[in-house]
């Protein structure tokens, strides 16, 4: 029999270790299965991009103009891999179909609910831990090469003014005051002020992980096979080890969810939107803020590891190997970036965004499957809105009633 009260968390990516943490704030006793290690999958090596303004969809009227070019470039941001394209074609449909401009608005302010508090709720788990300084308070800078490409009326900046985002379109020499190691070839930058970065993802994983452990969370390292209702109603929870039995599941296995999903005859439009990041551990130059290089749609970011330059997305099964030519490629954009970057080290590595076709995920009953929650499908999002993601969830589950609507996360909405 599954302890009654405890909630067991698949997965414990940065989404389900933030779970976690709110349902022992709620006096819930929680059960956290991972194959691995805490905050290590796609949690530790994304941008460490930490906003209160990152509300706007992917999917923007007039996307569809762009793809086919970003598509066509090989140094462009978008690929997807040839044996992908019969999944990529239905899924691209329905991104498509939510890039009019009536999706946006009720799909921004969805966003806007998950990201809204993520400074002060991530500050709020870190107290007392001894690392605090992990988030650090921070604009972000969207760089230009082509300074009448930096307008402040273009749909993104709009969308976050609209909403109260405070930002400021600045010319090269103070751009050079800001970001001394940036290029001199950004002649114009859009600051989106009162936004926070993370310097170290993965560390913020381990040390958050390590906090729920110490209030008692239990950790299960296996990997689980498969996920079935057993004829007292319980959730079992399969490996090859051992089986655990369970009352309440949260499902917070990042883009595995999918797989662990279709087993029980659920299908969710759940793509591998795979990113990639170069990191120079002696960089011998520093970034103040998160910075996007906008012709290259590239994050870079100073972190305890170094300097890192995050983006792409690549669409390819979730178990293809890594493209190796991603790594020249992020290392020149490093370089065109920041001209006095130390190269001669690197590390390179790939993640999975877990996307669905809004750039919402799935918070809430998985319907027609009692007991079992989803929090997945974050996509470029997952840093940020993990920490309110946890929030609803434990709200949920301690039957705490909020003013929030879930019906924008829900399950069956596709
Ligand atoms: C290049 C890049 C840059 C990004 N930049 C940003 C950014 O700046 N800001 C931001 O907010 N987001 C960013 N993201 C997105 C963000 O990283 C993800 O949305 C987020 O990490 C998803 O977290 P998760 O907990 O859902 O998934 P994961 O971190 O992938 O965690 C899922 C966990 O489930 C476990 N698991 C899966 N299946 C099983 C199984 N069968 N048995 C046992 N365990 C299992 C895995 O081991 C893993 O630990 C970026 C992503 C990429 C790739």
């Amino acid at each position: 029999m599954g302890n009654e009260e405890q909630v067991t968390i698949v997965g414990a990516g940065i989404v389900g270790i933030c779970c976690a943490l709110s349902l022992q704030e709620r006096d819930i006793p929680v059960r956290l299965v991972d194959r691995g290690m805490p905050g290590q999958q796609t949690s530790f090596g994304n941008a460490g991009v930490i906003s209160p303004w990152s509300i706007v969809p992917q999917a923007l009227p007039g996307i569809w103009k762009k793809n086919p070019g970003w598509l066509l470039n090989p140094d462009g941001p978008l690929s997807v891999r040839p044996n992908y394209w019969p999944r990529m074609i239905p899924w691209g449909l329905r991104f498509l179909r939510h890039s009019h401009a009536s999706a946006v608005g009720p799909v921004s302010d969805a966003m806007e609910v998950l990201c809204a508090n993520s400074i002060d709720l991530f500050r709020r788990h870190l107290s007392g831990t001894g690392h605090e300084g992990l988030v650090v308070d921070s604009c972000y800078v969207h760089a230009f090469r082509h300074a009448g490409m930096a307008k402040l009326d273009a749909i993104d900046y709009r969308i976050r003014k609209e909403k109260g985002g405070t930002l400021e379109l600045i010319g090269s020499d103070e751009l050079r005051r800001l970001e001394p190691a940036l290029s001199k070839e950004f002649q114009a930058a859009v600051l989106i002020k009162g936004q926070a970065r993370a310097l170290s993802p993965g560390k913020i994983g381990t040390i958050l992980a390590d906090k729920a452990r110490a209030g008692g969370a239990e950790f299960e390292q296996i990997e689980l096979t498969s996920l079935f209702k057993d004829s007292n109603g319980e959730w079992v929870l399969k490996s090859a080890d051992k089986n655990l039995v369970a009352k309440k599941v949260v499902l917070a296995a990042g883009i595995w969810s999918a797989q662990l999903l279709e087993q029980l005859g659920l299908k969710v439009p759940l793509v591998a939107e795979r990113g990639y990041h170069v990191g120079f551990p002696e960089p011998g130059v520093e970034l103040n803020n998160s910075v996007m290089d906008v012709d290259n749609k590239v994050v870079a970011s100073s972190m305890l590891e170094g300097l890192r330059l995050a983006g792409t997305s690549e669409f390819a099964h979730i178990d293809a190997p890594a493209d190796k030519r991603q790594q020249k490629k992020l290392i020149r954009q490093a370089q065109k970036l920041c001209p006095d970057l130390n190269t001669d080290q690197s590390t390179f590595w790939m993640g999975h965004r877990p996307s669905l076709p809004n750039s919402l995920p799935v918070l809430g009953p998985i319907t027609g499957q009692e007991g079992l929650f989803g929090a997945f499908g974050h996509s470029h999002y997952g840093l940020m809105m993990a920490p309110k993601s946890g929030e609803l969830i434990a709200d949920l589950l301690s039957g705490r009633r909020t003013n929030i609507d879930l019906a924008p996360y829900a399950s069956n909405r596709f």
